[in-house]
């Protein structure tokens, strides 16, 4: 099986804890404001989210898909620390830099990524 060199694996193991941080700091706040209800929106958060799209529904939606980014983002970081960290899961060759400048968290290459979105195993 092919490895990412280890200075690269660092890298993006800085980038996923950079991830996992402004998620973290972010999700908090977000779950925060669900509790709140309706009321006391600041400003920010209508810029944010726009006014329109603003409504708890949207927001639950977010944030699933927020937790599915951590949960990935934590996997990575495991595979950073397993040694396997860049190498796609299905097909086992790298996963090009350039995707993982853009999704440190991808587990699979491109190729391998459509075919699972489409169900192929
Ligand atoms: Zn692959």
């Amino acid at each position: 099986m092919p490895k990412l060199a280890k200075t690269k694996v660092n890298k993006f193991r800085k980038r996923l804890l950079q991830v996992l941080e402004e998620l973290g700091g972010k999700l908090e706040h977000m779950e925060e404001s669900i509790l709140k209800g309706d009321g006391e929106i600041s400003p920010d958060e209508v810029d944010e989210f726009g006014s329109d799209a603003y409504s708890t529904e949207f927001q639950i939606g977010l944030l699933e898909n927020e937790e599915e980014i951590r949960r990935e983002t934590l996997e990575a970081l495991q595979r950073c620390d397993a040694g396997t960290y860049g190498v796609c899961e299905r097909c086992e060759k790298l996963i090009p830099e350039r995707r993982l400048e853009v999704l440190p968290w991808a587990r699979y290459c491109v190729a391998c990524q459509k075919a699972v979105e489409e169900g192929e195993e």
